[in-house]
């Protein structure tokens, strides 16, 4: 794996860490009287190609709460937008007209093994 390569699964990793926040903020939404089956809420979109910063995408993907926790059950699954995905990365498990979820080819893993979800938060 090139270095570009590299980057772009840390970026990955990154997003979804900040997208780990975004899900606590919807939650909130969700104990008010929001239906989480339902209603779209704005994620970032987790393909981690640098733009002119190094922190990538700010593409937001429109998703239920439900459609996220799907892909936040496997360690390896990222959502993006659209026509984000790349091959040599990832391949594509789910594709619908708001998003893409992907999941992590073999060698792109070791840079994306630490899901925030299991860690303290602090
Ligand atoms: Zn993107």
């Amino acid at each position: 794996m090139d270095r570009r390569r590299e980057r772009q699964a840390r970026n990955e990793a990154l997003i979804r860490e900040v997208n780990e926040r975004i899900e606590e903020v919807d939650r909130a939404a969700e104990a008010s009287n929001v239906d989480p089956g339902e209603t779209l809420f704005e994620f970032l979109c987790e393909c981690g190609v640098a733009g002119d910063g190094d922190v990538g995408c700010e593409e937001h993907v429109r998703m239920t709460i439900r459609e996220y926790e799907v892909v936040r059950e496997q360690d390896d699954r990222f959502v993006l937008s659209p026509g984000h995905e790349e091959d040599a990365l990832e391949s594509v498990v789910t594709r619908t007209e708001r998003y893409v979820v992907v999941d992590k080819r073999p060698e792109a893993e070791p840079f994306v093994a630490d899901d925030p979800r299991g860690a303290p938060s602090e």
